[in-house]
């Protein structure tokens, strides 16, 4: 009989104690809901301003819907030239400029991904052929860009846009530096690709490759430190690491197109490298040189860059392999189920087997219908299966 009543008691305790929080309680939490609440719209709010701060306003961005997009592309009948051009300087006011630009060279015609920011600009983009005179008039015309160096691309249809994107961004490259904390502008020294020859055939240099690693997978100079690091940010500490002791070695850094050593070889020099030396428009611009100066290529595979082509050829040797089979191969593609995005090397065996995918789960859930994936997807957001740019070993994915 006791026990009964203690636990009647104890269920009164817990109806108090219910009706206390309820009453007393509750409003306070429901006040810190609303503003917890209204603090996550803000931070909505500032992040599509930081995504894209002119989607509101009318001409100042592109309108269209992809299909739209391919089709008014597949329909032009003059060719594009593919370029690249980035610059550090002082830009005053990034969104007058970025709205000036976007203006100007959507009247030409370009297409592209473009980022302006405080310290400078950093331009992948095409142009129409008809109208390339016109736009390096156009470059000019600004102070900032006057006689910028431009990277044409070798191996190139010009149809690696679909749209063009300006965005303005507090880095041109994300390097995750303070930039205050050393000079920026005491940079390693510029060798042409000749010297740049030179410099590995002679002087037993350390070569670094200052790229991620799914770009030095499928392409890098002969004998080069190619790190393992997902983002430029996670590869100066790691290269800083490596170096360790070797201050007084010549030093050759290599990228993409030039842009990222700038802010390496600043680095390196700050952390007491004495002879820091950088490729003078990175391997686009190599590329160039050595057909037009007939010098031996030293660069083995493809170069990787960040639009529709995925790379450009660079010398006939295929340096890497099928992420599934092993098979020599240096196609990279995205996972064909676009949840999952991740980027990897897939031969044309795999890719018609696996159909596009790279994983039993990923073949499953392209054969959804709309309905089954949205369903499978509940819960799911921002759980990608796979990080877009992790570095996954496939090679057991389809024998488990
Ligand atoms: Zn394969
Ligand atoms: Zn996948």
């Amino acid at each position: 009989m006791t026990f009964f009543n203690n636990t009647v008691n104890l269920r009164i305790n817990d109806a108090l104690k219910y009706l206390i929080t309820k009453f007393y309680i509750s409003p306070v939490t429901d006040l810190c809901h609303i503003l917890w609440k209204y603090f996550l719209y803000l931070c909505a709010m500032q992040n599509i301003e930081n995504m894209d701060p002119n989607q509101q306003k009318k001409g100042l961005a592109n309108k269209y819907g992809k299909e739209e997009l391919q089709k008014r592309l597949d329909a032009e009948t003059f060719k594009r030239r593919t370029v690249s051009l980035y610059r550090y300087v002082i830009i005053e006011d990034p969104q007058a400029f970025r709205d000036k630009l976007y203006e100007q060279w959507d009247a030409l015609g370009c297409l592209g991904r473009i980022y302006v920011a405080r310290e400078g600009i950093n331009a992948q983009m095409n142009v129409p052929e008809p109208k390339w005179e016109a736009f390096i008039e156009n470059l000019n015309t600004h102070k900032e860009l006057q006689n910028i160096p431009l990277k044409i691309a070798v191996e190139d249809d010009g149809r690696s846009f679909l749209k063009l994107t300006i965005k303005v961004r507090n880095k041109i490259v994300a390097d995750g530096l303070d930039d205050g904390s050393f000079d920026v502008t005491n940079v390693g020294t510029h060798l042409t690709a000749k010297e740049w020859n030179e410099a590995i055939e002679n002087d037993e240099p350390i070569v670094v490759d200052m790229r991620n690693h799914y770009e030095s997978e499928i392409g890098h100079f002969k004998g080069a430190i190619t790190p393992d690091a997902e983002t430029f940010r996670d590869e100066l500490p790691e290269v800083l690491e490596k170096l360790k002791g070797k201050e007084d070695k010549k030093v050759l850094l290599y990228c993409t197109g030039g842009i990222r050593c700038e802010k390496a070889s600043a680095y390196l020099k700050h952390h007491g490298f004495n002879d820091v030396n950088q490729l003078h428009g990175g391997i686009i611009d190599y590329a160039r040189q050595i057909e037009s100066e007939d010098l031996d290529n030293l660069f083995k595979g493809k170069n990787f860059v960040f639009d529709d082509r995925l790379g450009e050829r660079i010398s006939n040797e295929v340096i890497s392999s099928c992420h599934q089979c092993g098979e020599p191969c240096d196609v990279h593609v995205n996972c064909a189920n676009k949840d999952c995005n991740l980027l990897f090397i897939q031969c044309e065996n795999c890719a018609k087997e696996h159909e596009g995918c790279c994983s039993p789960e990923c073949i499953s859930v392209i054969h959804m219908s709309e309905e089954e994936q949205k369903e499978y997807r509940k819960g799911k957001k921002n759980q990608k299966i796979f990080h877009s740019h992790k570095r996954v070993d496939l090679s057991k994915r389809f024998k488990e």
